[in-house]
């Protein structure tokens, strides 16, 4: 079975959760204790989970006023455990502050406050608990000819389109080298990302795991076990 590395955060439940339906043994990660140099070792992949807003002086960026203080070290750990999965190719899939993480780890900027610097109708944050966590918030566009549509394929409409949920209130901004965008909103705002150069380096910005007891989006973490088996 493989084993995957979850980034620890505040609500582990549902990615764990995910993780077992799609076959793969969950390895939450304690900063502390496991160096990121011998998880890449010990990992078949690697699950960035949500969680505070990434720092942005790692993108060169001041702090917008909404910026959400980050979980002390944590951004510096999770970068070191992106590059170094990508030095040995393995599969990373990013959700949320994930994606957003994986951007900035490679190179790219975020969008600080969806709110203020890129208004609109679209509904990007639903916080729990008012909202149940698997509630729909708005739909996606989906790239075709993509892992994601790939994956995600029986779930499209005509038009290219699904419905996810939404809990954020950042975004990826310029896109890091390499890195080819699958999914938008309404509005525009990144919804996925992917390095096709990779075998399996998935980042989406809603939250998957959210559907763990329905299994709407369980394909996605089926396909990164499977790309996680080595
Ligand atoms: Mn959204």
């Amino acid at each position: 079975m493989p084993l995957i590395a979850i980034a620890r955060c505040g609500k582990t439940h549902d990615y764990i959760e995910s993780v077992r339906s799609a076959g793969g043994e969950p390895w939450v990660l304690d900063p502390a204790v496991d160096r990121a140099d011998s998880v890449i070792r010990a990992a078949g992949g690697l699950l960035l989970t949500g969680g505070d807003d990434v720092r942005p002086d790692l993108y060169g960026a001041t702090p917008h006023p909404s910026f959400e203080g980050s979980e002390a070290g944590r951004d510096e750990y999770e970068i070191e455990l992106v590059s170094r999965a990508i030095e040995a190719d393995v599969p990373i899939f990013a959700i949320c502050r994930g994606i957003q993480l994986l951007n900035v780890a490679r190179g790219g900027t975020l969008v600080q406050d969806i709110p203020t610097e890129r208004p609109s109708t679209v509904s990007h944050r639903l916080p729990t608990p008012a909202h149940a966590a698997d509630e729909i918030a708005h739909t996606i566009h989906v790239e075709p000819d993509s892992l994601l549509s790939a994956l995600v394929g029986s779930r499209l409409s005509d038009a290219a389109t699904c419905s996810v949920n939404s809990r954020h209130h950042q975004a990826v901004d310029r896109l890091a080298d390499g890195f080819r965008i699958t999914a938008f909103a309404p509005d525009g705002i990144v919804e996925a990302v992917e390095d096709a150069g990779r075998q399996f380096c998935l980042g989406v910005q809603w939250h998957p795991e959210s559907f763990y007891r329905t299994g709407e989006f369980i394909p996605l973490f089926e396909a990164f076990v499977r790309a996680s088996r080595r």
